[in-house]
């Protein structure tokens, strides 16, 4: 007769199977083991303690909605931080928005949005228009990096964090070797330590693959948005990822030996590479007081400058008409 399976810690049914530990789980003991999992990964990677505060960026995905509820299951304190870049394209923002509200009010923690064109006046698509800037996701990125810390600057939070996972890091790391990008290399890693007027930064996802957090937010019922941004089709990106999907499938555990065999042995030498650099000098911008090398205010700053003026000049010339 063929032997039933069961749960490594219980008789219950497996849900999962985590083929590189040999783990059969159920529900409860696979929310159990990732919990557990992400709070040993805190620890060891010394990312922060229960005395922190921490702003949560949460998108709506489903790795920032595992993220909000693993930290809130483990106790920390968690400041959700929405950041609404107001894209219109398949009402994008719109709907994630609203999955992260109602993740809120299921977790029952309060929501801090931080709205782009509300604050600073111009949606990220008006200053990629302003610049000509064709390459949307350059113009995104910073701001969403401009508004992460404000954002918690604002709330007096002590460390940001976000829901980078293993495929997401790997996927960087073969990138940046693949196009031998040392100062990225050398900075690459789950904790990028407070400096220089910068918040510290941390990944506490980044050991669990994508699948795991989509199981485990399934486990939890939780809502998360299915789509990826409209913006996001990088054909090279989805190439590495394939690429690393199939090595993994087949070597189970190889991403995640590649990516702390790099940090423990390659990334050092990278680091050693640029110690002696001149390091840059930062100051605060005059008008907002991020942490910039600019003489007079910082990119976000001039990027806000001039979306003004060309918004202005189109004023004037329809005025003149
Ligand atoms: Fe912004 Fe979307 Fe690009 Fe991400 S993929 S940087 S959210 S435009
Ligand atoms: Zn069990
Ligand atoms: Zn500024």
């Amino acid at each position: 007769m063929a032997r039933r399976l069961k749960c490594k810690f219980c008789e219950n049914e497996p849900y999962i199977y985590l083929k590189e530990y040999r783990l059969f789980l159920c529900k409860e003991h696979f929310i159990n083991w990732i919990e557990k999992y992400v709070l040993e990964t805190i620890k060891d990677f010394k990312m922060f303690s229960k005395n922190n505060k921490l702003l949560v960026c949460i998108s709506g995905g489903k790795d920032s909605v595992a993220l909000l509820s693993i930290l809130k299951s483990l106790g920390f304190k968690v400041y959700p931080f929405f950041i609404n870049l107001g894209i219109e394209k398949n009402d994008f923002s719109k709907k994630s928005l609203k999955v992260v509200e109602r993740v809120c009010k299921i977790l029952n923690l309060p929501l801090y949005i931080y709205d782009v064109k509300g604050i600073l006046n111009y949606s990220p698509f008006e200053i990629a228009k302003a610049l000509k800037r064709d390459e949307f996701c350059s113009i995104c990125g910073t701001l969403k990096r401009y508004a992460m810390e404000m954002g918690a600057r604002y709330f007096n939070a002590d460390v940001i964090v976000t829901g980078h996972n293993l495929n997401d890091e790997t996927e960087n790391l073969l990138l940046n070797v693949l196009n031998w990008k040392l100062t990225y290399l050398a900075r690459q890693g789950p904790v990028l330590k407070e400096e220089k007027g910068f918040k510290r930064k941390v990944k506490p996802l980044f050991k669990l693959k994508e699948k795991y957090l989509y199981f485990y937010v399934k486990a939890k019922n939780l809502p998360f948005l299915e789509g990826k941004c409209p913006y996001s089709v990088g054909a090279s990106r989805y190439i590495y990822r394939k690429a690393l999907n199939f090595i993994e499938e087949n070597m189970p555990g190889t991403l995640l030996r590649f990516y702390l065999e790099f940090l423990k042995k390659a990334k050092p030498i990278f680091e050693n590479l640029f110690k002696n650099e001149e390091e840059k000098k930062l100051h605060p911008c005059k008008r907002c007081s991020y942490p910039t090398s600019r003489d007079d205010y910082c990119l976000i700053c001039s990027y806000l400058d001039k979306t003004k003026a060309f918004f202005e000049k189109r004023v004037s010339k329809k005025e003149d008409k």
